[in-house]
């Protein structure tokens, strides 16, 4: 049970952080962009009276009423999106009302894609959408501390390191300021599982004290934040974590049922917080349903185990959890005079939320409890959490009155320099009039007051159009995945706000809107990126493929030009006709003979901008944008008249590395495997977690093995274990000649020392000898899923191991079989190559010449 008492005696005084409670998204830094100055050309007014609609939206009302009687804030702290417990906000919000925040480490850019071929910085801009429309079912604001995901981390410290321990736990203390949570909980202990949970396991204690104290981070408090006390945290226990597994009789334990049915929602909270779930679908596959997840839990029933969780810290003079507490805020109290100006609203001791289906008598209500002024905080005391009941009372007068306000533009990007429409619509679908004192649009960091009907009959609404011009200097924010982390990557953000009136109670109603700002014309991909170059591929032709978009609403003629300093020619292409909305593909194909110089300038590995390609309009020659495109010049030589095969598996990382290579290659799918010609190829390269993409080719394994017999040479990059070892359940063999079995051993350590275990061997000398420095400059990881035994016939080439960890020598094993040579790489060749590291384009040449003078 909720206290609907308050007393106690936290008291820190008042802080505004108003709309970003409100509104709940963050945006870490809204780069300041000129003022609204731009013009509302025409704007025009409607009113319209139409067929009165359901007046009251229960859902929407139960959950109103719901918020307005629950002052207390929960935090859920997660490293990666996906890590947060969905289903215990689910329950605090829609059970009881709490209002319920989550705060994310990282964007989860570093994480796999089970859905698309995108990742890093593309793939945290997906995650986070993920994250929002998880949050938007969970009834929760996410919100997120833009630190680095790097990748699978075995420990704190490599987290520490790369995020900055000092700026990691300054952001997560300024974020604990703004919300101001009583309790926070969070899945991650401070020793288990992946580095990145263990690091914001200790961050979030290291923040409990560090928040509440005054001389920490002083220009956070110079900046409008107050120090913030939380008073409970909770770590999950027996979740990916070392805590021993514990029952609700022992102290300092809350568990939850998340199998409760929502009484107007028609679901349970275990069936939304796998909805929701089931949105980070980058992250899948998820469990179908909630039968599903049990067993998968090992609960046998068909419904979820109870969550639990252990009280890690209690501030000083809380009241203790009582025994089986129910939920994390039982027993807090609030200070008086707090307490008794924020108990919950009645109407003859019964509870408005116990009320929603007697609409006219809440609203009567609540039009009395406005009148009164209550939530006003008179005096010091906890500011923001008043503000925060005013707004929850904003809102349930709104929902109860039937009065909504729809912020809706026509376009779906803005353009710098050129107008964009909107539309507002504020309808009054309730029983009596409505006064419109107000109506503002605020964008661009600046409000403008908009002139509208005042007042507003029972079924009527009113709409108001309005063009905005975009500041020239407005920040462009696509692609989203060139703006993680500067603060843009939702785009610029609109609110509406009316402020209404009905019976002599005043409240306001919002809407948002968020709209990317786009170059006029923008070039959406460059591929291939990196672009890459090798002793056969200087002096060729080379092509690239730009794609343009016209986010215009006209028609678009002008020219692409690629210029790389000292080296290719540049030249223009035209773009004619280029339609509004049309997206086109150019291929430029570039030549020169490079100089050794300039080799030099592109052996750097550290140039973002080898090439930059730009879009000039046809009449003015004016810039419209510019992309840069990172080159690298790699030595590395392959066999003349290699003839390759190759089964994609996710991207287009491994065809574009052979093209840079300068080798004849062709695409194959599992039935070319099932009925071509193999014995064409030289070598036939299986992709990374290519059995997982085509399963068909488990079948098909027999013609790969006699095409090995019969003098081939086949290159199988890694495969999870659950993917390649034998099961008779999927009918998947031993898909190599002679046994590899895989383990789930990692080197996340792209720098951890690699030792050749056979220097001499020919696979390591021909025909580029790999050195030292071919192991430099990785990213992210060295290998997954090593193999933990092979079988005899296969030499192992390379040792390889995370800091204390014993060594690993499974990563690179090459045998014969027939007349043939098979080769099976645990290393992340894929992610290698699509960064352009040089030692993986001259280990690809040494893989597909194996066998070969
Ligand atoms: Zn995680």
């Amino acid at each position: 049970m909720l206290p609907d008492r308050f007393t106690g005696r936290f008291s820190l005084s008042g802080v505004t952080v108003a709309l970003l409670v409100l509104f709940g998204i963050l945006i870490a830094a809204i780069t300041p962009v000129s003022s609204f100055h731009a013009a509302t050309a025409q704007a025009q007014e409607t009113t319209a009276a139409r067929e009165p609609e359901t007046p009251v939206d229960r859902v929407a009302l139960h959950q109103a009423l719901l918020d307005l009687a629950n002052p207390w804030t929960v935090m859920c702290i997660a490293a990666h999106p996906d890590d947060e417990d969905g289903a215990s906000l689910t329950v605090l919000r829609h059970k009881y009302g709490v209002h319920t925040v989550s705060v994310f480490s990282t964007f989860g850019e570093g994480g796999q894609n089970a859905v698309g071929p995108q990742l890093y910085e593309e793939l945290g801009a997906i995650r986070a959408r993920e994250t929002r429309a998880a949050a938007e079912i969970q009834g929760s604001e996410p919100y997120f501390l833009g630190l680095k995901d790097f990748g699978f981390s075995k420990s704190a410290e490599e987290a520490f390191r790369i995020w900055g321990h000092e700026e990691a736990l300054r952001r997560m203390v300024l974020k604990i300021r703004e919300l101001r949570p009583d309790v926070i909980i969070t899945n991650h202990d401070t020793t288990s599982g992946h580095g990145h949970h263990q690091a914001t396991g200790r961050l979030l204690l290291e923040a409990f004290d560090t928040a509440a104290d005054g001389k920490r981070f002083p220009e956070q408090m110079a900046a409008g934040v107050q120090p913030w006390l939380v008073k409970r945290i909770f770590v999950r226990i027996g979740f990916g974590n070392n805590s021993p597994a514990a029952t609700a009789d022992q102290g300092g334990v809350v568990a939850i049922d998340p199998n409760e049915m929502d009484p107007v929602r028609g679901s349970s909270f275990a069936e939304q917080a796998l909805q929701a779930l089931q949105k980070h679908e980058t992250q899948g596959p998820w469990p179908k349903t909630v039968a599903d997840m049990a067993r998968f839990r090992n609960s046998p029933d068909g419904r979820l185990p109870m969550i639990r969780y252990r009280l890690t810290r209690a501030a000083q003079d809380v009241t203790p959890l009582p025994s089986r507490a129910g939920t994390f805020l039982d027993d807090l109290q609030l200070p008086e005079p707090e307490a008794a100006k924020l108990s919950p609203l009645k109407i003859q001791s019964q509870q408005l939320s116990e009320l929603e289906n007697q609409p006219a008598q809440v609203m009567s209500a609540l039009i009395a409890a406005r009148g009164a002024g209550v939530f006003s905080a008179t005096g010091p005391g906890d500011g923001p959490r008043f503000k925060l009941s005013q707004q929850r009372l904003d809102r349930a007068l709104a929902v109860v009155s039937g009065v909504s306000l729809t912020l809706s533009s026509k376009a779906s990007v803005l353009v710098p320099g050129l107008p964009a429409g909107f539309s507002l619509n504020l309808a009054n679908n309730g029983t009596r009039p409505l006064t419109v004192n107000k109506l503002t649009l605020r964008g661009f960091d600046s409000e403008r007051p908009l002139e509208i009907a005042d007042q507003l009959p029972p079924g009527t609404d009113a709409v108001k159009t309005i063009e905005i011009v975009t500041p020239g200097n407005a920040g462009i924010s696509l692609p989203s995945a060139d703006h993680l982390y500067d603060g843009r990557l939702f785009g610029q953000r609109f609110i509406a706000t009316a402020e209404v009136e009905i019976d002599g109670a005043k409240f306001s109603v919002s809407s948002i809107s968020e709209l990317d700002v786009a170059p006029a014309v923008e070039i959406r991909s460059i591929t291939p990126a990196p672009f890459v170059f090798t002793p056969q591929t200087t002096g060729q032709d080379i092509q690239l493929t730009v794609q343009v978009h016209n986010h215009l609403a006209r028609t678009f003629n002008g020219s692409l030009a690629a210029t790389a300093p000292h080296f290719f020619f540049s030249s223009g292409w035209g773009i004619s006709d280029l339609a509004p909305g049309e997206t086109r593909a150019v291929t430029l194909s570039l030549h020169g003979e490079p100089s050794n110089a300039v080799r030099k300038v592109f052996t750097s590995h550290t140039d973002p901008h080898a090439i930059d390609i730009t879009i000039r309009r046809a009449d003015s020659q004016e810039e419209v944008t510019r992309r840069a495109l990172p080159g690298e010049y790699v030595k590395a030589s392959v066999v003349k008249n290699l003839q390759v095969g190759f089964i994609p598996s996710f991207d287009q990382t491994l065809e574009w590395s052979l093209a840079a290579l300068g080798v004849a290659a062709q695409k194959l799918s599992p039935s070319d495997i099932q009925s071509g010609a193999l014995k064409n190829y030289d070598s036939i390269i299986i992709d990374n977690r290519g059995y997982e993409a085509h399963p068909e080719l488990i079948a098909a394994n027999d013609r790969l093995l006699a095409y090995v017999r019969d003098g081939g040479n086949l290159i199988v990059f890694y495969h999870k274990n659950n993917e390649w070892n034998p099961d008779p359940a999927r009918n998947r063999p031993q898909l190599a000649p002679y046994p590899i079995t895989l383990g789930g051993e990692r080197v996340t350590d792209e720098n951890a020392p690699v030792r050749f275990l056979q220097p001499a061997h020919r696979l390591l000398n021909f025909p580029n000898r790999m050195r030292r420095s071919d192991f430099l400059g990785w990213v992210q990881e060295r290998g997954l899923y090593y193999p933990k035994e092979w079988d005899p016939h296969y030499a192992a080439l390379l040792e390889m191991s995370d800091p204390g960890e014993p060594g690993l020598r499974g990563g690179l094993l090459v045998g014969t079989y027939g007349r043939g040579r098979y080769i099976y790489t645990s290393l992340v060749w894929y992610r290698e190559l699509r960064a352009g590291v040089p030692g993986a384009y001259r280990m690809l040449a040494n893989m597909i010449s194996y066998g070969k003078r």
